[in-house]
């Protein structure tokens, strides 16, 4: 293990959105390649946020792309515990050297008397922010006296406890992916450290944490960004500034459109999957399917998600998870918005599939659809498969598609019969399944030589006979090899949809004439 230590720090506020998957997968990457340690820690110090279940779903949704991390809550670890709600006690001290260095301060306003003042200054066209320029007007420890204030403290009254930020300063945050960001002090609010309820917010639970975990690296979303001033100025008032981690802040997920963030609502309104897996909620209409439902590979949803934001600078698109993190580094992540393109996704989720061994396709098939494949067996399987891969995008497209390699022809494509059907033709087809009637070697070359050679002694066209054959056999005009989709599923079922496709045909034609 190296000293590299990297953290995905989700709050449980809801489903992980895959954006989130995203970051964890980077810092995933970022500890595989370094030999570093990758951390999971729950950020639940705003209970009105808290969503029972959604702690077990990012922890689900982790294991499901195979990126669980090697220390977090319910996993253990040398820095726990891994919650935040768990480290309570930890964070007063730090609140407190804050206020006895001049760098935080007591603030007493209710939450009637902070609307007051909004509204007031929203009168004069205002927007106000509990800032350098505004808290001189507020009840805090700043414009009290000390004794008023140690009264209010003593009298049990409610307070939180702000950051004082200072004015006219130029805060730097050394970024990784956007370098030097600098922040004028003055447009900084003073922000709250501690709650009135006890416990910290976000910025200092999280600036301690990552300290006292030893972070080296913080990646994450740049929505962050900004509130990257106020974690340097508090590195620097708790005395941490020189072991501070290094920032990487990542780019937005865009829309299909690529106009605007992709948003969680987007899934719904598009109907793609924006959720690593589905999320069931008491209400239906809350529920969701994700990209497990849809029926992705996991495999193919890391890599997809790797090049959102990322690229190996190659022309090489698939990696397996261990060539990601080999090939990862944070220097080829690009600063503009990564348009999420589903297309993309799913073309990703096909390269797997045709990438995987028919036998390993076959043994997936019958782990999901034992109950239909009972009397399949495994060689029939795997061919079945072999020919399907290059069609499918989901493995469930196997068993919609070639449904009838399994059980009878459920439906004929009606409009290529009527066009294309001659029942003045049919004694041509019924001597011709007489022809492979009569053959014993039924493989697909064999057919095909057959076939073809009863065409041209005939002087028919392949265009009259091939689309006629496939209906018949398959019900549809798309599909695999004509020739060893026939080998496949076997002479004496060929025989029989043959003859009963051809009596179709004729009473289609017989309807539409009447
Ligand atoms: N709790 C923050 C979130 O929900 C973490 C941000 C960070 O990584 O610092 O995204």
């Amino acid at each position: 293990m190296t000293n590299i230590r990297v953290r995905f720090a989700p709050s449980p506020t809801g489903a992980l959105h895959i954006g989130g998957v995203r970051t964890a997968l980077y810092n995933y990457l970022l500890a595989k390649k370094m030999g570093g340690t990758f951390i999971l820690r729950i950020e639940d110090t705003d209970q009105t946020r808290y969503v029972a279940g959604a702690e077990k779903y990012i922890l689900d949704a982790l294991q499901w792309c195979n990126i669980s991390p090697d220390e977090g809550p319910g996993i253990g670890g040398a820095y726990g515990p891994y919650r935040q709600s768990e480290r309570k006690d930890l964070y007063q001290k730090y609140a407190e050297k804050l206020l006895a260095d001049g760098n935080a301060y007591y603030a007493f306003d209710t939450p009637e008397a902070l609307d007051e003042k909004r509204a007031a200054m929203e009168a004069e066209k205002q927007v106000f922010r509990y800032d350098s320029s505004t808290r001189m007007e507020m009840v805090n420890s700043l414009t009290l006296s000390s004794e008023a204030v140690q009264k209010r403290l003593d009298s049990g009254e409610g307070y939180t406890i702000r950051l004082k930020v200072p004015r006219e300063e130029q805060v730097q945050v050394h970024d990784l992916i956007r370098g030097t960001v600098t922040f004028q002090s003055n447009e900084l609010d003073d922000k709250i450290m501690l709650k009135s309820d006890g416990m910290p917010t976000y910025h200092l639970a999280n600036i301690v944490d990552d300290h006292l975990m030893e972070i080296s690296h913080v990646i994450r979303g740049e929505e962050w960004l900004p509130s990257t001033a106020h974690h340097v100025l508090l590195y620097r008032y708790l005395g941490w500034e020189n072991e501070m981690p290094k920032f990487a802040h990542l780019p937005l997920i865009l829309k299909p459109s690529g106009k605007g963030k992709l948003s969680k609502r987007d899934g719904d309104k598009l109907g793609m999957p924006v959720f690593p897996i589905g999320w069931e909620a008491e209400k239906a209409e809350d529920s969701f399917r994700g990209f497990r439902e849809y029926g992705f590979d996991p495999k193919a949803v890391l890599n997809f998600l790797a090049f959102l934001g990322w690229n190996p600078g190659t022309e090489q698109e698939i990696f397996s998870l261990e060539e990601l993190a080999a090939a990862f580094s944070i220097d080829k992540i690009g600063k503009s918005g990564a348009r999420f393109d589903y297309q993309k996704a799913q073309w990703f989720n096909q390269q797997y599939i045709i990438a995987s061994e028919d036998q390993t396709l076959a043994r997936s098939l019958r782990n999901d659809f034992g109950d239909q494949l009972a009397g399949v067996s495994d060689d029939f399987l795997a061919s079945f498969c072999g020919l399907l891969k290059e069609r499918v995008t989901f493995m469930t497209d196997f068993m919609e598609m070639g449904y009838y390699f399994f059980e009878p022809v459920k439906t004929y494509e009606e409009k290529p019969i009527r066009k294309k059907w001659k029942p003045e033709q049919r004694h041509n087809f019924d001597a011709l399944t007489a022809a492979l009637a009569a053959i014993d070697d039924f493989t697909a070359e064999h057919l095909e030589t057959v076939i073809k050679n009863f065409i041209a002694a005939k002087e028919l066209k392949f265009g009259e006979v091939f689309p006629m054959l496939r209906i018949a056999l398959t019900g549809t005009m798309s599909g695999p090899d004509l020739f060893k989709m026939a080998a496949l599923i076997g002479k004496a079922t060929v025989l029989e949809r043959l003859e009963s496709g051809y009596n179709h045909f004729d009473q289609v034609k017989a309807a539409a004439n009447s």
